[in-house]
């Protein structure tokens, strides 16, 4: 039956030094494969460790393929989402729930070659707190999404007040230390490349070559990339905002211009066609400049609401544990568990 979350505490077994967390979205057929994998590599590089599959919320059998791997293998833990709260969440979540020493993140379509984690931890133990796989080539997406993703970081690095070194993902092995200081970070609107180098800590790349997907096809939309790259710029960007007082000034500059201009025109030569054409084009162009200036407050104020509303980042429907299935309760804010422990 279920245990009380306090029981659970008292009863944990001790901390592994390597927690593997992994965001599965229909994933059925990949789970199998993943644990194949990647068991020999941490069994050769860890003393102890952990795999934390996190369902965000599948349609398919995933849990079923999870709740198969747990019975064989009690390392093998998994939190399942009560819906789709998309990847940078189920990794949110998976950090919480992770207690290993170092923890390590990676896609559970084989794109991330597992055995790379045997260099990540090479370099952990010489003192490293933020190793991240550096991907080679983007040989396996698509022109146009390739096409974008360059535009993106261009624009982020252009505008973003945080530089994101080159080439790195989510494939990484952040430390303790680097964990806890992600999970005390209460932000809804997760662009977790950006807060990986927010962080800081000392920092190397591992370069990896992107493997191409093993089975099934990308779970990312255009939509839901679009959201993904608008969040990652607004939230570590106030340029889009700051902006339009530049813009706003040099469109005041040109319509003073303008209106002197016309000053001149008409004590020169008179009054001769009424300036039909001109004012028609000025005010479809200050509109213009208005409601996009407008459009982008809004998608701030729209991120203050989500973030000022304190809603728990994600609800867990199931969890599977070293005792197998547990009790879900939610779990409290990183910085409460952190007190309550001490
Ligand atoms: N994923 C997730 N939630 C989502 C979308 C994706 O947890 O809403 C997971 C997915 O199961 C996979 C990882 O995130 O383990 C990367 O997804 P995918 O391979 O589809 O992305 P791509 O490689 O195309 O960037
Ligand atoms: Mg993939």
């Amino acid at each position: 039956m279920a245990t009380p979350a306090q029981d659970l505490n008292q009863a944990a077994p001790a901390r592994p030094e390597l927690s593997v967390v992994v965001p599965v979205f229909n994933e059925a057929d990949n789970i199998e494969h993943v644990i194949a994998r990647l068991t020999p590599v941490l069994e050769r590089c860890a003393s102890s460790f952990e795999v934390v599959f996190v369902d965000d919320g599948s349609s398919d059998d995933t849990m079923g393929s999870l709740r198969r791997a747990n019975a064989a293998d009690k390392r093998m833990r998994a939190v399942s989402f009560s819906r789709n709260f998309g990847k940078e969440i189920a990794i949110a979540a998976g950090l919480d729930h992770a207690e290993g020493d170092a923890v390590v993140i990676m896609d559970a379509d084989l794109q991330h070659p597992p055995e790379v984690i045997e260099q990540f931890v090479e370099r952990w133990r010489q003192g490293y707190k933020n190793v991240y796989g550096q991907r080679v080539d983007r040989e396996t997406d698509s022109p146009m999404r390739k096409l974008l993703s360059e535009r993106f970081y261009y624009l982020f690095r252009s505008f973003g007040e945080t530089s994101l070194p080159e080439g790195a993902g989510d494939f990484r092995l952040l430390d303790r230390q680097a964990v806890e200081a992600l999970c005390a970070m209460g932000e809804r609107a997760r662009f977790s490349k950006g807060l990986y180098a927010w962080v800081g800590f000392k920092s190397i790349g591992v370069p990896f070559e992107v493997a191409d997907r093993a089975h099934g096809t990308s779970k990312f939309s255009y939509r839901k990339l679009t959201r993904f790259a608008l969040d990652g710029l607004m939230s570590f960007s106030t340029v889009p905002l700051k902006v339009w007082s530049y813009v706003g000034m040099i469109v005041s500059l040109f319509a003073m211009l303008t209106a002197i201009y016309f000053l001149a025109q008409t004590i020169v030569r008179g009054v001769d066609v009424p300036g039909f054409a001109s004012l028609i084009v000025s005010i479809m162009f200050f509109a213009g400049v208005q409601l996009l200036s407008l459009g982008i407050l809004g998608e701030y104020i729209g991120r203050i609401f989500a973030e000022v509303k304190r809603r728990p980042l994600y609800l867990v429907a199931e969890r599977l544990g070293p005792e197998g299935e547990e009790i879900a309760v939610q779990p409290a804010p990183a910085r409460h568990r952190q007190r309550a422990q001490a």
